[in-house]
């Protein structure tokens, strides 16, 4: 089940798993800071690797529903955060394949 092998990434910034340190995302793939989790901030990326994706659900969000993916951790399996499979309005269409990490569950690996 999930993955086996863990992706390293390079990068001047490299943000990690707040919990194991497991790489995650560049800052050269962040799109935004200014979304907002679960916990407080988040942010808004075009590639996160060393996640498993969960079941499709459909979720109301102050800007529309959406149909989101809760990601988890491949090593940990903390929750921390989502993928956008779908928005139903057209002017957050553009989240759309994108993922949002909560900062609170993020640390700086380099
Ligand atoms: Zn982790």
């Amino acid at each position: 089940m999930g993955m086996r092998y863990r992706r390293y990434l390079a990068g001047e910034r490299i943000y990690g798993c707040s919990h194991c340190k497991t790489h995650l995302a560049t800052i050269h793939a962040m799109r935004s800071r200014a979304f907002n989790g679960q916990h407080g901030r988040a942010y808004l990326f075009d590639i996160v690797v060393n996640i498993r994706e969960g079941d499709p659900c459909d979720r109301a969000m102050t800007t529309g529903t959406h149909t989101v993916r809760d990601i988890y951790c491949v090593k940990c399996n903390t929750t921390l955060g989502w993928k956008y499979d779908k928005a139903y309005e057209p002017s957050q269409k553009y989240k759309e394949g994108k993922f949002i990490l909560e900062r609170n569950l993020l640390v700086d690996v380099q």
